[in-house]
């Protein structure tokens, strides 16, 4: 855990978040700032800075990552009509929390490109 991070202090429990989704790995709850009808973040326990800073060790946890992505919206009924799981990564990602995060972004059709 890194103290100084605002995800790793919720994914401690430290703010009473709601949990989307929480298992071992990863926990998801609902986007701050919503950019869509659902917007959900999935994100590790570990504190892992970003998609480039993952290892080999890491495989697991990635693919938990999407798989819980894919297993939320099915839950909230978006499977068919479609979503968008998306990793910013870095400054020209527009990454602005330095905690691996899945966004899943559904519930209206989504542009491409993005911005
Ligand atoms: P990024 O820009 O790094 O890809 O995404 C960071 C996301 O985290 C943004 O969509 C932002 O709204 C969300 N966010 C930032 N701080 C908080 C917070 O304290 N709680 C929650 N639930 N979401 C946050
Ligand atoms: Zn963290």
């Amino acid at each position: 855990m890194d103290t100084s991070c605002i995800f790793c202090k919720i994914a401690s429990g430290a703010f009473g978040t709601a949990f989307v989704h929480e298992d071992d790995a990863v926990v998801a709850f609902e986007d701050l700032n919503p950019q869509a009808p659902h917007h959900v973040l999935i994100i590790p326990r570990e504190h892992v800075v970003s998609l480039s800073s993952a290892s080999d060790a890491h495989d697991a946890m990635l693919s938990r990552l999407l798989r819980v992505a894919a297993k939320i919206a099915s839950e909230r009924g978006i499977a068919e009509s479609g979503y968008r799981a998306v990793i910013n990564t870095g400054p020209d990602g527009g990454q602005s929390v330095f905690h691996l995060h899945v966004h899943l972004l559904g519930g209206r059709p989504l542009a491409w490109p993005p911005g």
